[in-house]
């Protein structure tokens, strides 16, 4: 190599070998997940090869949670927010104290001292959103009651973070300091309290404020533009640059910066464009995250401390779930959304590496409970994927997205036919496919995956639900098995692909017909076996010559 290139190096090495493992996952049928954190184990400094820059990972992951919060910011409104402000509230907090005391008792037990008690268990309470947000839009659930219910569950966790974060310098200081309990370091303690819930507030209403109206605004210009690349930009500019400046001037974390400007362009209807721009960037950066986490794995740790972190291990993935699972059944809940609940808090990620690198700067976290922490995320996140398959169960009334919504769900149920058609994508094709079909009678059930197109679709009064074809979940709630023609009308032809090959499986005799826009496209669905393939392009030549012959 010419010269020195960390940063380009950790990039490439990451994702490539996060490439290779996830690939050989995904021949395993096991999560990608897996494969991404084993990545970074090969690629960190305790494995010989190469040794990738591990805190430039870290700051390349920071990326990948502001894109994700970003994400869920779009489809969140601040009804959603407020809506389960009632359970997430009580719900983060309890169970927050709840996995700290017993890190703490773990703690006492090893005979560490009561701060760094607290910090370790603090460091295990907060679930990473990542993790959550990752496992949650695999399975489609981001816009279910459980899913709000978990996103609002980690913005209360990622705010008592942010207080956390700032309070433990002076609590330190006066814990260990030679005052201790001083009533001037008590007062100090209140003070840095007050300011930093003032700083959020001020962020909040500053974004709910000027935000509201500047980040639309800049967003619409962009698009009238006409340049795809200026709007791709203005997306991003946006997403990061409230991010960077939420936690540079109010001290905010990323997260919750990006998830407030992503909420703020979701009441547009530029929002789906938007996510759309930034879907490619986050899953890269996303695949950074867990590489970044493989990477800070010391395997010496399962030898020289196998009891405390078995220990550790059990209180976040049972006692936290435990807690949670408890506190979501008594706020009147179903066992199933306990149980999404518990499954997708049941680990610890950034947060906790952010308290644990705090911790050690201020002498008061021994290297041994950081080492126990960072194997803990990394075990955590590793069995997460497992824990999901075990106790989330699909739940088919829960995809749809708004409560209101029920009564026409259950109606257009009722008016699927033995036989009826499944379309995929209510976009510029889909739409046309649905009007033409509805007027000559057809039964039909739309599969769509963006929830603001869904709603247009039964505004239209077609039925319709949300979900991404690729999985055998939505493709069964449209009840693709009684269906017996399948449209698939999006315009990745490898993904249609996809679509289709899950439908033959749960379908043998479906017919198919898929769109594709490229030669290669077109092959592909054929050798997949679909029915007709359309390709676009060609359909408009077609035409435009027709019309030229006709002259
Ligand atoms: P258009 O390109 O305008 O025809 O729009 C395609 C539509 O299909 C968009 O509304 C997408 O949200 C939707 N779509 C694309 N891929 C999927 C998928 N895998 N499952 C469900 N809907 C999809």
């Amino acid at each position: 190599m010419p010269h020195h290139t960390p940063l380009i190096g950790t990039i490439v090495v990451g994702l490539v070998v996060a490439f290779v493992m996830g690939a050989i996952a995904h021949r395993l049928k096991i999560s990608p997940v897996a494969g991404y954190l084993l990545a970074g184990i090969l690629v960190g400094p305790f494995t010989p090869g190469f040794v990738a820059d591990s805190s430039l990972a870290n700051e390349l992951a920071e990326i990948g949670v502001i894109l994700l919060m970003f994400g869920v910011g779009l489809h969140f409104s601040l009804r959603d927010l407020l809506s389960v402000k009632n359970i997430a509230v009580p719900g983060a907090l309890v169970q927050i104290a709840v996995a700290t005391l017993l890190g703490l008792g773990l703690a006492q037990w090893l005979g560490w001292s009561l701060i760094t008690g607290i910090v370790f268990g603090l460091a295990l309470s907060v679930a990473s959103t990542v993790v959550l947000l990752r496992a949650m839009q695999s399975r489609d659930l981001i816009d279910t009651q459980r899913g709000r219910i978990a996103v609002g569950w980690l913005i209360v966790e990622d705010l008592v973070m942010v207080i956390a974060l700032v309070l433990l310098p002076p609590l330190a200081e006066m814990l260990n300091g030679s005052g201790a309990g001083s009533g001037q370091q008590g007062t100090e303690i209140l003070v840095t309290f007050g300011v930093t819930i003032l700083k959020v507030g001020a962020f909040i209403a500053l974004m709910l404020v000027v935000g509201r109206k500047a980040i639309p605004q800049l967003l619409h210009w962009a698009a009238h533009t006409g340049s795809r690349e200026l709007f791709r930009l203005s997306v991003l500019a946006t997403a990061l640059g409230v991010a960077f400046g939420a936690a540079m001037v109010f001290h905010v974390s990323f997260a919750l910066g990006a998830f407030f400007a992503g909420m703020i362009l979701g009441e547009t209807p530029l929002s789906r464009r938007a996510t759309e721009e930034t879907l490619p960037l986050r899953d890269a950066f996303a695949v950074l995250f867990f590489v970044s986490v493989g990477m800070l794995f010391n395997p010496a740790v399962l030898v020289e401390q196998p009891l405390p972190l078995l220990a550790t291990v059990l209180i976040i993935v049972l006692g936290k779930s435990i807690a949670a699972f408890a506190i979501v059944r008594m706020f009147g809940h179903s066992s199933s959304t306990a149980l999404t609940i518990s499954a997708s808090l049941a680990q610890i990620g950034e947060f906790s590496f952010i308290l644990a690198g705090l911790g050690g700067d201020l002498g008061i976290l021994p290297s041994e409970a950081r080492d126990l922490i960072l194997a803990g995320a990394i075990i955590s996140i590793f069995i997460n994927p497992f824990l999901f398959t075990l106790f989330v169960k699909d739940v088919p009334e829960t995809t749809v997205p708004v409560a209101d919504d029920s009564a026409v769900q259950a109606a257009a149920a009722e008016a699927l036919r033995q036989s009826h058609t499944v379309v995929v994508g209510y976009g510029r094709v889909g739409k046309l496919v649905a009007e033409k079909a509805a007027q000559s009678g057809h039964a039909f059930t739309i599969i769509e995956q963006e929830r603001d197109r869904t709603l247009e679709a039964r505004a239209a009064n077609f039925d319709a639900i949300t979900g991404n074809a690729t999985t055998q979940k939505t493709l069964t709630d449209a009840r693709l098995q009684d269906a017996t023609t399948l449209i698939i009308a999006i315009p990745e032809g490898f993904e249609a692909g996809a679509i289709a090959e899950r439908a033959r499986t749960l379908n043998p005799a479906i017919r198919i017909y898929a769109r594709a826009h490229s030669d290669d496209e077109v092959a592909h669905l054929a050798a997949i076996g679909v029915d007709r393939i359309v390709l676009g392009e060609q359909e408009i030549a077609d035409r435009l010559i027709e019309w030229l012959r006709e002259k």
